[in-house]
């Protein structure tokens, strides 16, 4: 294929010297934290004033599940506390 308008390298660079991402624009919560504007807080779960994450059953949530896995883990043999066993075991 014959390129018949070719661009090079100079012009191409200076057209892409305007293609930097620009940071994400971040407002002030009510609660006082910073969030990306548009999107509900993740400190207090607030959006525009009214509640949209429930963050004390969010979080109960998570711990619930990361208790669940480390039991699962523990069964099978694979929690990171029988490995640091084995590991001085050896050693
Ligand atoms: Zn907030």
């Amino acid at each position: 294929m014959v390129v018949r308008m070719r661009v090079n390298r100079s012009k191409t660079g200076k057209r892409r010297s305007h293609h930097a991402i620009a940071g994400q624009r971040l407002a002030t919560c009510e609660c006082g934290a910073s969030r990306i504007s548009h999107r509900a807080c993740p400190q207090c779960g607030k959006y525009n004033g009214k509640i949209i994450i429930d963050i004390v059953a969010q979080s109960s949530r998570t711990a619930r599940r990361a208790k669940r896995k480390q039991t699962e883990l523990r069964a099978a043999g694979q929690s990171e506390e029988t490995k640091e066993k084995e590991t001085t075991k050896t050693a």
